[in-house]
């Protein structure tokens, strides 16, 4: 592969967005602050490829940061949104695609009552203050690194854009954002992931006056944490102080399994959020859960949460169209984790002979190579002293040989199901030249 330098259109582009846009973005990450250079500006995408302003072609990892699974302009998911075009792009009233995916939400994750949102931030948001609504509670409790979204509250000791625009450090002030008051932020308890002991305690403490646990079930927003049977069957036990407890799946729903972690690990959250894959590259997000709690929602309940264009047709249509394609092709989550694990394999492999530490975490379609030699990585605080340096360099000379890998340290990448042995070679074949390149 050869190494693909102009990007005259994407500086072009970079330079007019940000004279009208903060930082020349609409979300962090992509202003690429953590790795440098400039950012791809991507004209078009089809299965496993992105296509930049300039003509470059890149094997994409990043999967618009989750949705995409089936890979970039599926023909299934294309044709549903055209085929609802037709009739119109919203109607302010209740259609038929909300009741169809709610349907079929339901019996893929054996929740008894979902409602759509239009974003995982607005999903965990509605979630918490369903919680909230339902126990009288305040407090809620999060952890160090997960990453729910940027609703005031969850914008504490969070991962994701946080972690990646810090490069790699956890603000030590309570809120990880300007603009979140104190009070706001002290209604939040932090915890540290894979710590049972420390959740056993934090309950036995303040456990009555908690609302909700929230909880990535598989972290991909500090790079990706396996949890342990312990600290599983911890968050199941704050259950028992009358805590809701809530999986945030936006991430992880429809992508480790049909069922998402909660049918991988076998869990059993009182609610649960999603977003990313459930919307089919358009925006949708949704919760959901037991009948008795989701039944304090509004119209039914005293919980108010409404949405404009919540349920929107478009929107159900690409939902739709994905989890049905899903679910028809049930062999697709092992076809998805075999490459993932010989990409895992094929990487640690080439980071040794080039004389680099490496530390490789992947579960199902999702995977992040830590630049750094740890015997297991299961919480922020290990994976933080990660060489953020090398791993900038390294994404470099991915970039630079046509593969487009998350531009943080601290992401998650995603396998689609148009990734095949011809991706899965060129990868590893960018992957040794620039691993050789770092340590040069
Ligand atoms: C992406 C993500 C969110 C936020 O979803 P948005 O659609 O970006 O608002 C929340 N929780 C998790 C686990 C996520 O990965």
């Amino acid at each position: 592969m050869t190494t693909q330098a102009a990007t005259t259109q994407s500086e072009a582009l970079f330079s007019r967005a940000r004279a009208v846009t903060p930082g020349g973005v609409n979300s962090p990450v992509r202003a690429f602050k953590s790795v440098g250079g400039v950012p791809r500006f991507i004209a078009s995408a089809q299965g496993a490829y992105l296509t930049d302003v300039d003509g470059h072609r890149y094997v994409d990892y990043v999967g618009s940061w989750g949705p995409m699974i089936l890979g970039h302009n599926h023909p299934a998911v294309r044709e549903a949104i055209a085929g609802a075009l037709l009739t119109g792009t919203s109607f302010g009233a209740p259609s038929p695609r909300e009741v169809e995916l709610a349907e079929l939400v339901t019996e893929l994750t054996g929740a008894e009552r979902v409602r759509f949102v239009n974003s995982g931030t607005e999903a965990t948001m509605s979630a918490l203050r369903l919680a909230r609504g339902v126990t009288g509670r305040k407090f809620i409790v999060k952890f160090r690194g997960n990453y729910h979204g940027h609703a005031d509250g969850l914008l504490v000791e969070a991962g994701s854009g946080l972690l990646t625009n810090a490069e790699g450090q956890l603000g030590a002030a309570a809120p990880s954002s300007a603009g979140v008051p104190e009070e706001y932020a002290s209604l939040t308890l932090v915890s540290e992931y894979n710590d049972p002991a420390a959740l056993d305690r934090l309950m036995a403490e303040r456990g009555h006056e908690i609302a909700a646990v929230i909880f990535e079930p598989v972290v991909g927003n500090a790079g990706v944490l396996i949890p342990t049977p312990a600290f599983l069957a911890a968050l199941h036990r704050v259950k028992d102080a009358g805590v809701v407890l809530i999986a945030d799946e936006v991430m992880t729903g429809f992508r480790l399994s049909l069922n998402g972690a909660t049918g991988l690990l076998g869990l059993q959250p009182d609610l649960r959020c999603w977003g990313k894959i459930i919307g089919g590259g358009l925006p949708v997000g949704a919760y959901g859960g037991r009948a008795d709690l989701m039944d304090f929602v509004s119209p039914q309940g005293p919980v108010y949460q409404a949405g404009t264009l919540s349920g929107n047709p478009l929107a159900m249509a690409a939902g739709l169209a994905t989890l049905k394609e899903l679910q028809a092709n049930p062999g697709l989550y092992t076809q998805l984790e075999t490459y993932t694990g010989q990409l895992a394999e094929g990487l640690k492999d080439s980071a040794r002979a080039a004389g680099l530490p490496l530390t490789v975490n992947h579960i199902g379609s999702m995977l992040t190579a830590f630049f750094i030699g740890a015997p297991d990585i299961r919480t922020y605080t290990q994976a933080a002293p990660s060489d953020t340096k090398a791993f900038a360099a390294w994404f470099q000379g991915l970039l630079g040989r046509g593969v487009y890998w998350a531009p943080s340290q601290f992401e998650s990448i995603f396998i689609s199901a148009a990734h095949t042995d011809t991706e899965l070679n060129a990868t590893l074949e960018a992957a040794q030249a620039a691993f050789q390149e770092v340590n040069s």
